[in-house]
C-alpha cells in the first residue's frame, strides 16, 4: 500500500502526518507557523517530512501541501496569499529538489474538502461544499465525484465574495469580502469591538481576557460561550448568521448536496452552527419548494486538510 505524507500549513502551525490509501494516520508531527516567512515555512515542511520518513522507515510515494492561497493549475505555485507573504512562490519546485520525492501543492480548503469527501462527512454524497472557517474563509468544492478547480486552479475562493459594497479591507485588496465578516479573525475582530461598546454586557469576557478586550480570542469566546455567557453566544450566533447567508448565496451556484463547515471556529459547534443553519434556511433560493442539502460539521477537524492533501498526492 503507497504511503505518502500529507502537509497542512495554516496560519498559525503546521501539521503533517503519513496516510496510507484508506486514510490512516501512521505518524504524525507538527511545528509553529512563521506566518509571515515562506522560506522558514518551506524549512519546516522539509523538518517534518525528513523527520516522519525516518519515523515510519517505508518508502513514500509523494508529498501533498494543503496552503492557504491561490494555487495554479498545475499545483507547482503559490501565487498569491491573502493572509500569508506568498507572493509566486515556486513551492513544489523547492520541495521537489530539496526531497527528492514528487510533491503537489493545493489550496488549503480543497485539500480539507477532498479529506471530508474521501474519509469523513461527504463520504457518501458527490457534491460537496466545504467552508473552512479560520483565519479567512476558504472553500472547496466536490462536484460530481471530483475536486473543481477551474481554469486556472483559483475556483472555490469563496471568502472573497463581496458581501458589503465598500466594505472592509480585505488581504486580497478589495473591499467587503465575506472572510472580513464570517471568518475566525472577523469573531475577534468584531468581540472586540462589541465589548468595548458594551463592557458591562461583556464584563465576563473581559475578565476572562486579562481585563483587557486586546486580549479576547476566538477560543476564549468558544470556551465562555460553552459555560453559558450570553454575550460570547450572541458573538458566535452573529458569526453563524453572516456564514449561513453566505453559504446560501454559495449554494445557489453550486447546488452541493452537503455543506460541510470546518475549521477552528467549527469547534463551536451548535452554538455557531445552529445561527448557521437557521440563516441558511431563511435565505437558501427556492426554500420550501426544493430539497435543502445537508449541513454538518466537518468531522476530521484539524486533520482533514492533511489527509485530503495525502490523498491528492496520489492523484496526478
Ligand atoms: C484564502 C484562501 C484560503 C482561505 C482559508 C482565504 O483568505 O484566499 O486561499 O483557502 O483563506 O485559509
Ligand atoms: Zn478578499
Amino acid at each position: 500500500m503507497t504511503l505518502t505524507i500529507g502537509v497542512d500549513v495554516g496560519g498559525t502551525k503546521i501539521a503533517a502526518g503519513v496516510v496510507d490509501e484508506t486514510g490512516r494516520l501512521l505518524a504524525r508531527g507538527r511545528r509553529e507557523s512563521p506566518a509571515s516567512d515562506p522560506e522558514a515555512i518551506e524549512a519546516s515542511i522539509v523538518e517534518l517530512v525528513v523527520e516522519l520518513r525516518a519515523e515510519v522507515g517505508r518508502p513514500i510515494g509523494g508529498v501533498g501541501v494543503g496552503a492557504a492561497g491561490f494555487i495554479d493549475a498545475s499545483r507547482s505555485t503559490i501565487l498569491f496569499s491573502p493572509n500569508l507573504a506568498w507572493r509566486d512562490e515556486p513551492l513544489r519546485a523547492d520541495l521537489e529538489r530539496l526531497l527528492d520525492l514528487p510533491v503537489v501543492i493545493e489550496n488549503d480548503g480543497n485539500a480539507a474538502a477532498w479529506g471530508e469527501f474521501a474519509y469523513g462527512a461527504g463520504r457518501d454524497v458527490d457534491d460537496l461544499l466545504l467552508i473552512t472557517v479560520g483565519t479567512g474563509v476558504g472553500g472547496g468544492i466536490v462536484l460530481d465525484g471530483e475536486l473543481r478547480r477551474g481554469a486556472f486552479g483559483i475556483g472555490g475562493e469563496v471568502g472573497h465574495l463581496r458581501v458589503v459594497p465598500g466594505g472592509r479591507l480585505c488581504g486580497c485588496g478589495n473591499h467587503g469580502c465575506w472572510e472580513q465578516y464570517a471568518s475566525g479573525s472577523a469573531l475577534v475582530a468584531d468581540a472586540r469591538i462589541a465589548a468595548v461598546a458594551d463592557p458591562e454586557a461583556a464584563a465576563d469576557l473581559i475578565t476572562a481576557a486579562g481585563g483587557d478586550v486586546a486580549g479576547i480570542t476566538g477560543p476564549l469566546v468558544t470556551t465562555l460561550a460553552a459555560g453559558g455567557d450570553a454575550f460570547a453566544r450572541s458573538r458566535l450566533a452573529e458569526l453563524g448568521r453572516w456564514l449561513g447567508e453566505g453559504i446560501a448565496s454559495v449554494s445557489a451556484v453550486l447546488d452541493p448536496a452537503r455543506i460541510v463547515v470546518g475549521g477552528g471556529v467549527a469547534a463551536a459547534g451548535d452554538l455557531l452552527l445552529g445561527p448557521l443553519a437557521e440563516a441558511f434556511g431563511q435565505h437558501l433560493i427556492g426554500r420550501g419548494h426544493r430539497p435543502a442539502p445537508e449541513i454538518r460539521p466537518a468531522v476530521l477537524g484539524n486533520d482533514a486538510g492533511m489527509l485530503g492533501a495525502a490523498d491528492l498526492a496520489r492523484r496526478p
